[in-house]
């Protein structure tokens, strides 16, 4: 893509109101925008970020079995209030309203009661289980605070993925699958380093669930972290018995900020009784359906990468999620050779199909352009310049990196394949 085409514009300052890293940084490089507090549209760059988390969240998800459907966010009381969750006193986060009849509505915050209500019609028997069904959906919550940024919106997007299992064995077992997949998916999204796997509260169903914290100082969470096992548990639950149940040492443990980047939930019957899923099972006795839940929140885990890996400058996308793969740099290109070299660089790495954003502004500095690279932080740069022609090369450098290197032309597409 030509920058010069590109209708966002970078700026220098974020909204005076805006106080996360994360909003700012991905405001003023032109990713989202503030629409108010909490809530935030995608722009192109932005919504290319989300599109490559949510293409991680699909291939690790269908990999466990997982199924896509897209639920409604409008949501009918009737399932909630056999659950028990309709009651605002009960569930303080919700946004509601009423139809022109004056029927009440809900706008979905999470999806349990609607899949739950819904499966009764595709499962009766255990050879309709097990099934595992996500989706990639806006949720609705009436946060109190949102003063993170992306990491805690008023309207955000959520993976949810349920399963529906005949036993609790099968339930373990996939818990354990999703686990594993929610570490490949934070690995690929570039913050597998300093996310861990953390003992959370469990509701009736189970002691405990899993929360994937990312280490953060931007965090609102509090974790204890065992760097060398890899495993933390939340504040929430930390107590002499749980450290000991867990084989951990106290001393050992480091206290962290964190961000909740995902979770995994035994649910067991806590859906499936009130809202009455059962199956019969080989022996023809009629059993509940078991469950679990799991959720990511792209959005936030974009706002966490941006937290975690940004420097002063700006932003360093991991290759994975970044907007392009390669940020082409013209300087000079007022200078008709110049503007004839990086043409044709551009046109060789898209026919290379490599994802290329081009800046072919006339109009800015070579000062500014720079600037606006780091601050949009796409992983490899390639400046081409008066400079780089005398050697017929361009300059190849890695935002992450502070030396950049020239590579002669004939050699770009193998430079950056190896970069
Ligand atoms: P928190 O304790 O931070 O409010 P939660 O326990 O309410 O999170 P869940 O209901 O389990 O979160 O939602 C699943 C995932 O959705 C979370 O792990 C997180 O990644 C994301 N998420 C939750 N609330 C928000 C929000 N307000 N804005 C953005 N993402 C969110
Ligand atoms: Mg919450």
């Amino acid at each position: 893509m030509k920058q010069s085409q590109l209708f966002t514009k970078t700026r220098k300052e974020a909204p005076a109101d805006e106080v996360a890293k994360n909003a700012q940084l991905l405001i003023r490089a032109g990713f989202i925008n503030k629409e108010m507090a909490g809530v935030y549209s995608y722009l192109p760059l932005g919504l290319r970020v989300l599109g490559n988390l949510e293409t991680i969240i699909r291939e690790e998800m269908n990999a466990i079995g997982g199924q896509e459907l897209l639920l409604t966010t409008l949501q009918d009381k009737e399932s909630w209030e056999k659950s028990d969750r309709w009651d605002e006193s009960k569930v303080d986060v919700w946004f509601k309203t009423k139809l022109a009849s004056g029927t009440d509505i809900g706008l979905g915050w999470t999806h349990e009661e609607a899949i739950t209500a819904m499966m009764r019609q595709y499962i009766q028997s255990y050879r309709d289980l097990p099934v595992y069904a996500y989706q990639i959906q806006t949720k609705f919550r009436n946060e109190a605070r949102a003063k993170s940024g992306l990491m805690r919106g008023r309207e955000f997007i959520m993976k949810d993925l349920y399963s529906f299992s005949r036993t609790q064995e099968d339930l373990d077992a996939f818990y354990e699958a999703c686990a594993k997949a929610y570490e490949r998916i934070f690995a690929r999204a570039g913050i597998g380093e300093i996310t861990y796997r953390t003992f959370a509260s469990g509701g009736a169903f189970s002691k405990y669930s899993h929360e994937f914290q990312a280490i953060s100082a931007a965090g609102e969470d509090v974790v204890y972290v065992d760097k060398e096992k890899r495993i933390a548990i939340n504040k929430e639950v930390l107590t002499d018995e749980v450290i000991a149940e867990l084989g951990l040492n106290k001393d050992t443990l480091v206290e962290e900020k964190s961000i909740e980047v995902g979770n995994i939930f035994k649910l067991g019957t806590r859906f499936s009784d009130p809202l009455g899923l059962s199956y019969v099972n080989e022996t023809g006795e009629t059993k509940p359906v078991i469950m679990g839940s799991y959720g990511i929140g792209p959005g936030r885990l974009m706002g966490t990468i941006v937290e975690a890996l940004s420097d002063a400058k700006g932003i360093i996308w991991p290759r994975e999620v970044s907007p392009f793969e390669v940020h082409i740099v013209s300087l000079g290109i007022d200078n008709e050779e110049i503007r004839k070299a990086s043409d044709s660089l551009y046109e060789m790495l898209t026919s290379a199909g490599i994802d290329t954003l081009y800046d072919d502004r006339t109009e800015k500095s070579a000062g500014e352009k720079l600037a606006d690279a780091d601050l949009i932080g796409i992983p490899v740069r390639l400046v081409v310049s008066a400079r780089t022609l005398e050697s017929a090369s361009v300059e190849m450098k890695k935002r992450a990196e502070a030396d950049a290197v020239l590579v002669r032309a004939a050699d770009v597409i193998v430079a950056i394949k190896t970069a």
